[in-house]
């Protein structure tokens, strides 16, 4: 995942001033080039990361740092501070036009996901707004563009408006757009052709499709993992066309994330999503402020809420904050949850998500397939009443009594009850609150 280069080296810089009581002019310097160090080594580019390493030493001073018995949480702060402005401080939504349709431009260099964005995009205004979009293919360099949008346009049930590869894009555009109007379409996604780079072809043709459909968005897919190369293409686009948004996919990968940080502040375009796997719910709005969080290894309680929100009803989740109040969460409530997360995602990436869990000891361990939920659903449904409710009556014997009517082993029984625990422990810690977690993480 993203940033972990980067998180694990500023976690170490800020647990050396931890626990330090007051710190010294030496140390704020040491802490400082380390920062700036991990900034370059993420691939923030030298620009960002001069403005923000000298930010957080001028803040560091009028904040008095040096005076403070806490300087490693006001450092923390004032980093987590400047990362967000650096990214743009409000996340932005897709801009809609005043009258239907709203015209979206998909501009990027192939490869980069701008066919996924595309789809992926579609299914999150048909999800969230009952919209009714219409996918235009223009992208006639590549016949298989077409037929994979073809098929996106099949999963999700959205129409797709082709002329094969014969035809001049700029004419499939203005028929696209003729079709979206007659049918009332209130979206049009434009996927336009890409090539390996940028070259004076693509920005004509680019540009006379801009003119011809005037969109109320043009969003530029760039592919987090190529580094600075991303933020280079972004200026690019950006001076021949005027783009409105950006798409940083791939933020999953192996990518050292420094792209995030810097197309913002190079660009003054605004990030507005990214893409986090190659399936169709793999996209997020960027939060500068959640990115920041994650990035300094406080994880992304938020996204995560979100995405439970996705799974749960209002009435669940309160009755679920009523029972971790109450300290009711029993193990019936513990299937029920791993059930919703099961739902909601791989569980390694959720577990980073959490602040302080991946730092947990025993974090790995809540980590399962399908199968291994099947049988820990078996084990619970073995256990009676009373063990539900109070893991604490489960003896050594009645342990073994559970494995052999649930046809799994003993282990695999004190496995289910340790991660419930943790589950159980952990959910006490998030409901007081997340300094909790930040303190323990930041521990000297
Ligand atoms: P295009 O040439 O720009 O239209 O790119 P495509 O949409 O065809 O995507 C190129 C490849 O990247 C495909 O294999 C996609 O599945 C993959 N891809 C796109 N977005 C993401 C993402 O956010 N994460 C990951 N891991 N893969 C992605």
């Amino acid at each position: 995942m993203a940033f972990e280069g980067l998180t694990e080296r500023l976690k170490a810089t800020f647990k050396k001033i931890s626990g330090k009581g007051r710190i010294n002019q030496s140390d704020l310097d040491n802490a400082m080039r380390e920062i700036r160090t991990a900034l370059l080594e993420a691939d923030v580019s030298l620009k960002v990361t001069r403005q923000i390493t000298r930010r957080v030493s001028d803040e560091a001073l009028g904040a008095h740092v040096l005076d403070s018995i806490t300087p490693d949480q006001q450092i923390i702060k004032i980093v987590d501070d400047e990362l967000i402005k650096v990214m743009g401080d409000e996340a932005s939504e897709l801009n809609k036009s005043k009258h239907i349709p709203t015209i979206v431009l998909m501009v990027g260099l192939q490869g980069a996901g701008k066919t996924t964005a595309v789809g992926k995009l579609a299914r999150r205004l048909v999800k969230e707004n009952n919209a009714r979009p219409l996918l235009i293919a223009a992208d006639v360099y590549r016949p298989a563009a077409i037929d994979q949008l073809k098929t996106l346009g099949e999963t999700l049930k959205v129409p797709v408006y082709d002329e094969g590869t014969d035809v001049d894009p700029v004419e499939i555009v203005k028929n696209g757009l003729d079709l979206a109007r007659k049918n009332n379409n209130d979206y049009v996604f434009i996927d336009t052709a890409g090539r390996l780079t940028i070259d004076e072809q693509l920005m004509d043709e680019l540009k006379k499709i801009k003119e011809l459909s005037q969109p109320t968005e043009i969003l530029l897919v760039v592919d987090a993992m190529t580094g600075q190369t991303a933020v280079d293409v972004a200026n690019d686009f950006n001076d021949a066309l005027g783009i409105t948004g950006v798409v940083l996919t791939k933020l999953d990968g192996d990518t050292r994330g420094g792209a995030a940080l810097s197309i913002r502040y190079d660009t003054g375009v605004p990030i507005k999503f990214v893409g986090t796997g190659e399936k169709l719910s793999d996209l997020d709005v960027f939060y500068p402020d959640r990115m920041a969080s994650r990035i300094l290894g406080m994880g992304d309680i938020l996204s995560l809420v979100d995405k439970a929100q996705e799974q749960y009803n209002e009435q669940q989740a309160q009755e679920l904050a009523r029972k971790i109040q109450e300290n009711n969460f029993d193990l019936d409530d513990f299937i029920e949850q791993m059930d919703q997360v099961q739902q909601m995602g791989p569980m390694d990436e959720l577990v980073k998500m959490i602040p302080g869990l991946s730092d947990m000891p025993g974090a790995a361990n809540i980590q399962f397939g399908d199968k291994d939920f099947a049988h820990m659903r078996a084990i619970v449904s073995s256990m009676t009443q009373e063990e539900r409710m109070n893991a604490d009556v489960l003896t050594p014997k009645r342990r073994r009594r559970i494995a052999a009517g649930s046809g799994r082993d003993v282990m695999e029984v004190n496995r289910l009850i340790k991660q419930y625990k943790q589950t159980s422990t952990l959910m006490n810690k998030m409901q007081k609150g997340n300094m909790g977690a930040m303190d323990q993480m930041f521990a000297g």
